[in-house]
Formats: C-alpha cells, sequence, structure tokens
C-alpha cells in the first residue's frame, strides 16, 4: 500500500514532475544509461585501494566533475573531491551528495571488467564505483537541462569510508565544512534502498605481552596466548540484545613465534556494533574488563613473579544514529522513491559515511544507486545496470525537492543551525 506523505513533500514533487526542464533531466538520465554504464566500467579499473584512493581515482574524479560543470572543483588536504552547483537562493541550506572513492581491494588487486551471463564482474563495480557514476550522470542530466537548484548542491567523491579507513574523508567533511545542512549518502544497493539508520562501530586492538621463555625450561611462566584465550572464551560466552540488535566478533587473532616457547606477545581484535549507542558504549566496557579478568587469571594461576600484562586500543570508532522515519528528509526520500514507481520502506541499518552526519543530528540518510549487486567485496563482486535509471532520477527529485528548484519550489530543507560536534 502507498505510504501517506504530507501534503508539502507531495505537492513539492508533483510540482518537479510537472515541470518541462525537470522533466528533460529525467529523460535525460533514462537516456544516459549506457553512458553511465560506460563511465562505470571506466571508473573501476582505476584504483581505489584503501589509502591511495587520492592519488589517481580523486585527480580523474575533479576532472569528470569539472567537466560536466560543477563549479569551483578541488581536491581537499584530506584526498576527497568537491564540485559545486550553486543554488540561486541564500548560501544555506546546502545539500551534500556524495559517494565514496575507496574500495576494500589493495592495490595488486587485477582490475579488469569481465562479462559471463549478463552480470559484469569487477571489484568494486558496485560499492562504490556504481555510486560515483550515478552522481556523475546526475551532475551531466542537471546541466543538459539547464536545472539551477535554490540551495547549492555539493558533489563530493569521498576518500577512506571502507574498513580501517573509518570515514575519515566525510569527518573530515563535516568538520571543514559547518554549513552542510543534509547529506545524501548514495551506495551500491537496488533504486528502492532508503537507509535511516547508522550501526555504531567500535574496534578495539588488545596486545597481550609477557617475558616469554623455552616451553619446557621455563614452564611455570604466564602465557600470553593463554590469557588470550581465556579472554576470548568469556568473550564468546556474552549474549547481546536482539533489539537494539548488538554484535560482537573476534575476527582477528595472532602471537607466538615458535611452537617450543612461552609467546612474548598475542594479539587480538574485537569488532563490536550497536544501532543504540549506550548498548555499544557497554559492550566496550564489557569486553575490556572480560579482557582484565583473563589477564588476572592467568597471572594467579601461574603466581609467578613473572606477570603478564595486556594494552588496549581503540582501532577503529563510527557514532551510531538514526534519521527519524517521519522526519522531512526521510520522508521526501521515501517519496521520491514512490514517485519512481518502487515501493517505500526503510532499509535495514548499516554502517556507511551516513553515521558521521546524523551522529551530529545533521539530516542524513543513505540511497542506492540503482543497479543489481552481488558479492560485494568480495573478488567475485558483480552488477548489472537494471533499475540505475530509477535510482538516478530517484535522486535528482530527492536533490531538487530538498533543495529547491529556482522558479518553481523552494528547499524544503532548512538550515540545520544546531549541529553537534563529529565524533
Ligand atoms: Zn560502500
Amino acid at each position: 500500500m502507498p505510504r501517506i506523505f504530507s501534503p508539502n513533500v507531495t505537492q513539492t514533487l508533483e510540482k518537479l514532475l510537472a515541470d518541462p526542464a525537470f522533466r528533460k533531466a529525467m529523460e535525460y538520465l533514462e537516456a544516459d544509461e549506457d553512458n553511465r554504464f560506460e563511465e562505470l566500467k571506466e571508473l573501476v579499473v582505476v584504483h581505489g585501494a584503501p589509502f591511495k584512493e587520492h592519488l589517481k581515482r580523486s585527480p580523474l574524479y575533479k576532472n569528470k566533475l569539472e567537466r560536466y560543470g560543477a563549479k569551483d572543483c578541488l581536491i581537499d588536504s584530506e584526498g576527497n573531491v568537491l564540485g559545486y552547483v550553486y543554488g540561486t537562493g541564500a548560501s544555506r541550506p546546502k545539500i551534500l551528495v556524495e559517494g565514496h572513492l575507496d574500495t576494500v581491494f589493495p592495490e595488486e588487486t587485477p582490475l579488469a571488467v569481465t562479462e559471463k551471463d549478463g552480470r559484469f564482474y569487477c571489484p568494486g563495480i558496485g560499492d562504490d564505483t556504481a555510486a560515483l557514476a550515478c552522481n556523475l550522470s546526475i551532475l551531466r542530466a542537471i546541466e543538459h537541462a539547464g536545472l539551477k537548484p535554490v540551495s547549492t548542491l555539493v558533489f563530493c567523491g569521498t576518500v577512506g569510508e571502507e574498513g580501517e579507513g573509518n570515514a575519515r574523508g566525510i569527518r573530515f567533511l563535516m568538520r571543514e565544512h559547518g554549513d552542510l545542512d543534509a547529506v545524501i549518502s548514495v551506495e551500491s544497493h537496488g533504486a528502492e534502498h532508503v537507509c535511516l539508520q547508522a550501526v555504531g562501530i567500535r574496534r578495539y586492538e588488545f596486545e597481550f605481552s609477557g617475558p616469554g621463555g623455552h616451553s619446557w625450561r621455563a614452564f611455570g611462566l604466564p602465557n600470553p596466548v593463554h590469557a588470550m584465550g581465556r579472554a576470548v572464551a568469556k568473550i564468546a560466552e556474552l549474549t547481546m540484545p536482539i533489539s537494539p540488535r548488538t554484535t560482537f566478533s573476534v575476527g582477528v587473532v595472532t602471537g607466538g613465534t615458535s611452537i617450543n616457547a612461552i609467546p612474548q606477545g598475542a594479539r587480538m581484535k574485537v569488532d563490536m556494533r550497536s544501532v543504540d549507542p549506550r548498548e555499544l558504549d557497554s559492550l566496550g566496557s564489557v569486553v575490556e574488563s572480560l579482557v582484565e579478568q583473563a589477564v588476572a587469571e592467568e597471572n594467579l594461576k601461574w603466581r609467578s613473579t613473572d606477570r603478564i600484562g595486556f594494552t588496549m586500543r581503540c582501532i577503529g570508532s563510527k557514532p551510531a544514529g538514526s534519521l527519524a522515519e517521519d522526519s522531512l528528509v526521510a520522508q521526501v526520500a521515501l517519496a521520491a522513491t514512490e514517485a519512481v514507481g518502487l515501493p517505500a520502506s526503510p532499509s535495514l541499518p548499516a554502517s556507511t559515511n551516513q553515521n558521521i552526519p546524523v551522529n551530529m543530528g545533521v539530516p542524513a540518510l543513505v540511497v542506492g544507486s540503482g543497479g543489481t549487486f552481488k558479492g560485494v567485496h568480495s573478488l567475485e563482486e558483480s552488477y548489472t545496470p537494471a533499475g540505475s535509471v530509477k535510482g538516478a532520477q530517484k535522486i535528482l527529485l530527492l536533490l531538487f525537492a530538498l533543495g529547491g528548484l529556482s522558479g518553481v519550489i523552494e528547499p524544503l530543507v532548512e538550515p540545520c543551525l544546531e549541529r553537534g560536534p563529529v565524533s
């Protein structure tokens, strides 16, 4: 059943869809499907390896933004690429639309697009290169139809979204640009995708250390690997609430150098996630205290004057947050989804660039670029452009409903004047 949206949201979309220039842009996105896909194939073979995406991808993306009419294009000191479509109205509100330039694949990964049974394979072809190509196509549509937004639209390719990049690109943007009033992150999902809830992440690395020694002659010393094993066993026994969904995993363990030695050191990495910031905080302290107990038990067992100890380091964190389903920006995104003929309902929570702005109180959500995606983050990642038209059209609608179209509608979004710090 279609949703009921507030009259100003519905009327705004109707006015946009009735405007000849806006319709021209929507039609352009349909006709641009092949170009969009060709450009995706061109972009995906240019490496976006973690912490190296600024080397080749950023300059290429900057050139493309420039070529398609964005103004004052630049690469900031973090490596993010920005280009502006200036509004005809006041300097605020200002809307950021972004896709991330980095992939999870290291530089040595061979990149070539191959086709099999109608699917196109290449590491990174979906996440998030499809979004980069989608946003470029939208920029071309704006230029082609001569659309003038009332609010300034900032097109951006961000660095460091994945893994240990830890959202460094979007954090930098939110720190440097205090005037972004809404953030639209485009990700590798179908055109119906609208994610409102950001999963918080915390990652700890624990390092256990002791004197170590010969496995036979020094027997009786506390053993860092045994202490780590005790800690893993304790963590494994934790039970988590189903709601708010909260998870943990000891993902990496390393340690020791020789089979005939009591090791001097061991390390483990723990990943914890929750949609609720308080649950994540409390899980973090529980895990820390379990490790402390495990080390104390190992020391107590051997009662040696040589003891082991541990250090804990936070190696990643993304704050949780959510955009209310009845908030204006969420309503516009859901209504735009219906307007392109797709069912509208919020998608499952995820951890993306959205986490940073939404946690600060800046309206932010994730929408899908459109297309079909399989094997994201694997070497068998594949894509087809089916649905990419609707993805791009929906984002165009969303941007202009929020940011206004000169002479046709005023911006729906308001300046976000109270924002929390970047965490
Ligand atoms: Zn992504």
